[in-house]
């Protein structure tokens, strides 16, 4: 690597700069590949994931939505299928992972079980956000 290939990581990069450097030094890499220098070639790759896991890292911190580009609040259909493709699957019941989490939290012997669960069914976001089946939790006081 030569001093004109440098790449500046400055603190408060975001995730789009972070994958970008992350690519640029697999693409090094990827030239070194015929040359012989293995240890470099390492380094290279262990920073580039080492980019890539800042990026996730500061995606995680950034909000609670999980795919970046859509806003899954309760009920979404944001990230719905087409009509076609769901008529052409079986669609299995769905328990909320909030839900489900929250029913093995309530029995759980710690302080304010209960307290924690009722966050956590508060948190259903009542339906597949693939498929649109609704979370069956009687919690939403429907029929199961
Ligand atoms: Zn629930
Ligand atoms: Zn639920």
């Amino acid at each position: 690597m030569t001093d004109d290939n440098k790449i500046v990581i400055r603190e408060r990069s975001t995730p789009s700069k972070l994958r970008y450097a992350s690519q640029k030094l697999i693409e090094m890499h990827d030239q070194l590949i015929d040359r012989g220098v293995d240890k470099q070639r390492a380094t290279l790759i262990g920073i580039a994931l080492h980019l890539e896991s800042m990026a996730q890292a500061a995606e995680s911190s950034a909000g609670p939505n999980l795919t970046p580009g859509f806003v899954n609040e309760p009920g979404s259909t944001s990230e719905l299928l087409p009509a076609e493709i769901l008529a052409a699957i079986d669609v299995p019941p769905y328990l909320s992972t909030a839900c489900d989490t929250a029913l093995r939290v309530e029995p759980a012997d710690v302080p304010d079980a209960t307290g924690w669960a009722r966050l956590l069914h508060a948190r259903c976001r009542l339906n597949n956000k693939f498929t649109g089946a609704p979370c069956p939790c009687t919690c939403h006081g429907r029929e199961a």
